[in-house]
């Protein structure tokens, strides 16, 4: 080990912990790893640890750390044109906007761009709102939306909690989850079914007429990996139609190429009226996200103004990086290849799940899976009884921390470990990466 570097590694914790008030946590209960460098799917620190990333950190490297071709488009539109306001016109912007609209389903080819993902969410809700004149938003329970007020708002996981009230006219609604099926279903065509139903009953419920948008995660991500079944989307889109009511899909997490399409609704082929994108639209290299909007909305403030803007919004760097990003996808023919590494992940999922009895369900597509744990397969406890306060709970931390042993940076979140590295993983980083969850769940057998 160097011990120059080292050293270096001890101020940096030390000044983090002295000075940085870190996001969701307890200030006094974290000890974050100090970071000296990364690359691909790897990152390391200061005492010679690497870590396989497969978390794509949260979700949002796409193509992994420190890219080659996205450092140079970084350097070079730096060095052209590092900032303009939005107000203005831009080659970076402009050219995103076009590549981002060519992508997307037909009929949305507008985008207004964000700094992230909570902001893209909360400005499309304004759009739905402006749009339809009616002021109430459906949101899914078990769902992320994002920080900020409104989204954690529209958040139905227990991050909304604390921050409530929060902003008016937010009604949470069940999404399907057949494992956990809150209409006591057993079988994928009665989940699906009675879902749309229950949505349809809110719908009424609230009063159709009150209602401005259904928003959801085509894939939900940090809740769980909820692949929805098959005629979910498009029975969501028909009570939209039928209502009147704008259907905003949330592709923050799953968006280019996750799930190895441009957009997770494609795999179903539905289409949103406004979709929200951000993190792997650029791998987060300079923070972006966005709208993309269906014509007949972006028609309604064509003689009157959209009340909202960001002086970050559509950043000549953060757009420049997605121009690039999205010619990488397309030169390393990264979609096809994360659609078959779904289908290797499914299958080596699948046999690992028969080894491990703590793993009470696999879930996933593309690249994003979870493996759900749970203390009894019968009874489907969850290996963390679901807690109100959000502590650290010791079976987890301590799974998670025999894959961080193995050189692996899981993403957990409850009772789950999920598997989302970089699109342009390797076949054998990938086998490695499984070979340690397949150690870690030796540990996590334990608790059963
Ligand atoms: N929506 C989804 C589905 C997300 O997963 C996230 C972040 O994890 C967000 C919105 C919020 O994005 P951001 O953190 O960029 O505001």
């Amino acid at each position: 080990m160097n011990h120059e570097f080292s050293t270096v590694g001890q101020r940096v914790r030390d000044d983090d912990r002295r000075h940085v008030f870190h996001s969701w946590s307890a200030q006094g209960h974290i000890d974050p790893i100090p970071v000296a460098g990364a690359s691909g799917s790897w990152f390391w620190d200061y005492d010679d640890n690497q870590y396989l990333d497969f978390s794509s950190q949260l979700v949002n490297q796409n193509l992994g750390h420190s890219h080659p071709r996205l450092v140079r488009a970084l350097q070079e539109q730096a060095e052209q044109l590092a900032y303009i306001a939005p107000s203005f016109a831009a080659e970076p912007r402009s050219t995103a906007a076009r590549m981002i609209a060519e992508r997307a389903p037909t009929g949305l080819d507008q985008v207004f761009f964000t700094n992230g993902g909570a902001d893209a969410n909360e400005h499309a809700v304004r759009m739905a709102r402006l749009y339809t004149g009616r002021h109430k938003v459906l949101s899914t329970y078990r769902s992320y939306h994002g920080a900020t007020t409104g989204a954690v708002t529209l958040t139905g996981d227990p991050r909304r909690w604390s921050n409530e009230p929060g902003m008016p006219g937010v009604v949470h609604f069940f999404g399907p989850y057949l494992y956990r099926s809150a209409f006591g279903a057993d079988n994928e065509t009665d989940e699906c079914r009675l879902a749309l139903q229950h949505l349809e009953q809110v719908i009424t419920l609230e009063g159709s007429d009150t209602v401005a948008a259904v928003l959801l995660e085509s894939v939900v991500g940090t809740n769980g990996v909820l692949v929805p079944p098959e005629g979910y989307l498009a029975g969501v889109r028909e009570l939209c139609d039928r209502y009147g009511i704008a259907l905003i899909c949330d592709e923050v997490m799953v968006g280019f190429g996750r799930l190895g399409h441009w957009f997770a609704c494609d795999a179903w082929s539905v289409t949103p009226d406004l979709i929200t994108f951000a993190k792997g639209v650029n791998s987060g290299y300079v923070p972006l996200g966005g709208v993309v909007i269906a014509r007949d909305i972006a028609d309604h403030f064509a003689a009157r103004p959209f009340p909202g803007g960001l002086t970050y919004s559509g950043h000549p760097l953060a757009c420049a990086v997605a121009v690039e990003h999205i010619k990488v996808i397309e030169d390393e023919q990264l979609l096809p290849r994360v659609r078959s590494l779904g289908t290797r992940l499914h299958a080596e999922l699948t046999a690992l799940a028969e080894r491990h009895p703590s793993v009470g369900e696999i879930r996933g597509m593309g690249l994003m899976w979870a493996l759900e744990l749970v203390r009894d397969r019968e009874s489907r406890e969850p290996m963390v009884p679901f807690n109100a306060t959000g502590e650290a709970n010791q079976p987890m931390a301590t799974i998670t921390a025999s894959c961080r042993d193995r050189g692996v940076w899981p993403f957990q979140h409850f009772n789950r470990l999920h598997i989302c590295p970089p699109l342009n993983i390797s076949d054998e980083e990938l086998s490695h990466g499984l070979a340690a969850y397949d150690e870690a769940l030796k540990v996590a057998d334990e608790y059963v």
